[in-house]
Parts: structure tokens; C-alpha cells; sequence
């Protein structure tokens, strides 16, 4: 992997310390590994040990444009906050789409759009799996900060990554919600579907607030 010196960054949670870390072209374990560079995030040079964190993908239209369609910009932002309050550790992977690119994922929200297909069927219809995603840099940076056999209790909703994080070498010991504290309506169906068609571990509580805001 490609790693960059570190910088410092104020942020409104507080400062932070920065890295990037990539694969070159020719050097990634895999041809499959969807994320290619991602930013290494830390509050101090010595996290807590377990450390808290949490891995985030990019999503352009939630975090910079504010769509309220889905919750990935305040999931960034309660991630990043606690993230530097517990003295933890966020990667953040530029990989939009569940790892299928920015090209894919418009493309999916067009299908999804003309056809009311959901974002599985969507991919589907592109010909791509519906999560890319392998966490395999991911998996790379964490070993990085924590060294040899880390221990990490990592912040998320998604069995599948918990998988493929701990198949990479890292101890998972707890897995803690990554939910934002409140998400607009129209985030809600987002993540009913995350739960429904993508496993996401998410509370049954989401689901009947959906019903009451379409009773
Ligand atoms: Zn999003």
C-alpha cells in the first residue's frame, strides 16, 4: 500500500490527524477490491485499545449535496463526532455505490427512477452484485494504526462487512450501532430496504415509523 505523511485538520468536532492510503494499480491483492484510496482518521497518534471504528464509504449525494433520500451524511457526521470524541479510528473509502462507481450508481438510480425497481434490482439489471465492496484497504489501514492482532469494536449495521473484516484478520470485539440519532422520512425507506433486501442489522422501530408516516 501507498501511504501519505499525516496531516492535521480542524474540523467543527475538533481536530483531526489525516492519512491517505492507497493501493498503486498493480500492487492491490485483488482485482476485486472496490476501494482504492481511502483517508485514515484519528483523533490522536495512539487510539483507545479496543479501538471504536467505524468504516465509511463515500456517498457524493448524501454527504455534500444533502439528499435526503438516504442517511449517509449524517451517518458521516455522528460517525466522525464520536469517532474523535472515544478517540477512535474512521476510514473512509472512496468507493460510491456500494463500491460500483459513480457511473453505476447513477445509472442505478435512473433504472430505479423509470422503472420502480429497487437499488437491488437495479444492479441487477447492470449486471453488478449488489455490494462490491471487499474492505480489503479498509481492512489494511486498520492493521497500519493498530498493529499486529488489533482489536477494534466496530461501528456499523452491516453483517456483511463485519464478515469480511474479521475473514481479514481483524478482532471484532463489539459490534455497536451506527445509526444516526434521527433521519428524514425519505432516508427511512432507505433503510427499511437496507434491512429488508441487504440484511442490515436495524431495529424493528425504523419499520413502524415508516408505517406511521405513510398512515
Ligand atoms: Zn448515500
Amino acid at each position: 500500500v501507498e501511504l501519505s505523511n499525516q496531516i492535521r485538520l480542524k474540523t467543527q468536532h475538533g481536530d483531526m490527524l489525516v492519512r491517505y492510503i492507497g493501493f498503486a494499480r498493480d500492487t492491490a491483492p485483488s482485482t476485486s477490491s472496490s476501494a482504492r484510496e481511502a483517508l485514515i482518521i484519528t483523533a490522536t497518534e495512539n487510539p483507545n485499545s479496543p479501538a471504536l471504528v467505524r468504516v465509511q464509504s463515500s456517498c457524493v449525494f448524501g454527504e455534500v449535496f444533502h439528499s435526503t433520500q438516504c442517511d449517509c451524511g449524517e451517518q458521516t457526521q455522528a460517525a466522525l463526532e464520536q469517532v474523535i470524541r472515544e478517540n477512535g479510528i474512521l476510514i473512509y473509502t472512496m468507493e460510491e455505490g456500494r463500491g460500483a462507481g459513480l457511473r453505476n450508481k447513477v445509472e442505478s438510480i435512473f433504472i430505479e427512477q423509470s422503472s420502480g425497481k429497487n437499488s437491488k434490482e437495479a444492479y441487477r439489471a447492470l449486471g453488478l452484485p449488489v455490494d462490491l465492496r471487499d474492505y480489503a484497504l479498509a481492512s489494511e489501514a486498520i492493521k497500519l494504526v493498530l498493529g499486529l492482532n488489533p482489536k477494534i469494536i466496530l461501528m456499523t449495521n452491516n453483517p456483511d462487512k463485519v464478515r469480511k473484516i474479521e475473514k481479514a484478520g481483524i478482532e471484532i470485539v463489539a459490534v455497536k450501532s451506527a445509526l444516526p440519532k434521527a433521519v428524514d422520512k425519505a432516508a427511512l425507506s432507505e433503510l427499511v430496504y437496507k434491512r429488508d433486501e441487504l440484511g442490515y442489522d436495524i431495529p424493528k422501530f425504523i419499520h413502524t415509523k415508516v408505517a406511521h408516516a405513510h398512515g
